[in-house]
């Protein structure tokens, strides 16, 4: 017997259902559903509501084999990135119809009430949910090991939608010294005019969060590996800490992907992505997603409806289409990067190459711990004043100078000029921001090529 499934749930064991899928009601693919399925007698809908014969299709489950034989162990994340949201499929074409509209027909009285009050509901009103959204989330949650999920218009929109549903004035916060800088001005510039006190300290020393935590706090915001210079943070140890303490642990999971870090396993409560890097993966979209449990997720849902962080349904089809691919970009990705990074670190124009996979990385066991792959970031210190490394990055042919990371296109930027209308001088030292650092991040070409560039830019300093 199918349980009913009363809120959306997208974890594992909603996926890889044996008998046949189940799809949760809120993520159910057909528009008619509502009415096919019929309330049931206190007027809920629930999964175990049958469809009418005419309209019931079985979508067959990868992970399964035939009814009555034992299960099959549970997809690689390869296979879950195609098929992980093959329930909420709907007509003929291989690809997902983009849902291009700002709100969608109910079929009678009874039906337009219940899409009105059910949360998440993927067919009532954009801002409030669109069934691509609602794939996107499925494949994440998949991937992140999460019960629900949210997709959003930018990274930016899922960190402040966590962060204004979850804190309320008086609120302290635990945070790192390095951290995407929207996520620091969030913290020190917004927050703290609602009353919200973050204290922010030094990511790589555990003692130091341990020193924070022996008073209460409400939320621990992490992030690993770090922005720009790549370093860790010990997610399992902090994540225990911040337990002990009361709070809610968020990370962010963006430069490390699903697919080399998973922060849930290792005590996380909510993970977020600016899904505009790797998830997309091609810079041609701005998205964001939050992860983690059902009753989290269901508060940032509330939140994120009322202040407007909603992904444009063409967007949402592009991070789709990104998906799918996921896995096989981030493997080539840590392949050249590893191959760059050491390539770089023999270059007697550089004075340090600072790359997790690298053994010369500080943190270098902690990243084999936690991570199954180093990703494709990497700050690059040069032998040069900032004059020179500026003529370095804007030099170079195949690495593009421009903002962001994470994409199939090599990214590099000089990291003081990035941040030098927002940082003074105090700020970029603290966020270990030297006039000769650059940031690199790889993607798809091949690893010779990037090589040769950056050794010809590296050589023309001489
Ligand atoms: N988190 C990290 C680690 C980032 O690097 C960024 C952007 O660069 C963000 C969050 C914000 O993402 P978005 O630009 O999609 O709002």
């Amino acid at each position: 017997m199918i349980p009913p499934l009363l809120v959306p749930s997208y974890g594992p064991s909603a996926f890889w259902h044996k008998d046949t899928f189940v799809t949760p009601i809120a993520a159910c693919p057909c528009p008619h559903a509502d009415r096919m399925r019929g309330p049931g007698a206190d007027g809920t809908i629930t999964a175990a509501t049958p469809r009418p014969r005419a309209t019931r299709r079985r979508v067959r489950d990868p992970a399964m084999n035939d009814p009555g034989s034992p299960p099959l162990r549970p997809p690689h994340p390869e296979t879950l990135l195609l098929h992980g949201d093959d329930p909420l499929h709907e007509g003929a074409s291989l690809t997902p119809p983009i849902p291009w509209s700002a709100t969608f027909v109910a079929d009678d009285a009874d039906a337009f009430a219940r899409m009105a009050s059910q949360p998440m509901h993927p067919r009532y009103y954009t801002r409030y949910g669109n069934p691509l959204h609602q794939r996107v989330a499925r494949l994440v949650c998949g991937l992140e090991g999460a019960e629900a999920g949210l997709a959003t218009a930018s990274g930016m929109g899922a960190i402040a939608c966590v962060a204004m549903a979850l804190l309320s004035a008086g609120d302290r916060v635990v945070a790192q010294r390095n951290h995407y800088m929207g996520t620091t001005r969030l913290l020190s510039d917004v927050l703290a005019r609602f009353g919200v006190h973050t204290v922010f300290v030094d990511q790589t020393d555990a003692d130091a969060f341990a020193r924070e935590l022996e008073r209460p706090a409400a939320m621990v915001l992490l992030e690993s590996p770090t922005n720009p210079d790549c370093s860790l943070t010990d997610l399992a140890a902090v994540a225990a800490l911040a337990h002990a303490a009361g709070a809610t642990v968020v990370v962010d999971n963006t430069f490390a992907t699903p697919l080399n870090q998973r922060p849930i396993p290792l005590g996380a409560d909510l993970v977020v992505h600016s899904a505009t890097k790797y998830l997309g993966g091609h810079h041609d979209l701005t998205a964001g997603v939050v992860v983690g449990d059902a009753a989290r997720i269901r508060a940032v849902w509330d939140t994120q409806i009322v202040l407007g962080a909603t992904l444009s349904p063409m967007d949402a089809w592009l991070l789709l289409r990104g998906l799918r691919t996921l896995a096989v970009r981030v493997e080539r990705i840590n392949a050249t990067a590893l191959t760059v990074a050491r390539a770089l670190a023999a270059h007697p124009r550089i004075e340090q190459v600072s790359y997790p996979g690298l053994a010369s990385h500080p943190q270098h066991a902690l990243a084999r711990r936690q991570m199954r792959g180093f990703g494709g970031v990497m700050g690059l210190r040069l032998r040069a004043g900032y004059a020179a490394t500026a003529r370095f990055v804007a030099g170079l042919s195949l690495a593009r100078h421009a903002v962001s990371l994470g994409g199939v296109d090599t990214l590099v930027v000089h990291a003081a000029a990035m941040w030098s209308g927002t940082l003074d001088d105090e700020g970029m030292r603290r966020a270990g921001i030297e006039p000769n650092l650059v940031r690199l991040s790889i993607g798809l070409e091949h690893a010779d090529d990037l090589v040769a560039d950056l050794q010809r830019g590296l050589d023309a300093l001489d």
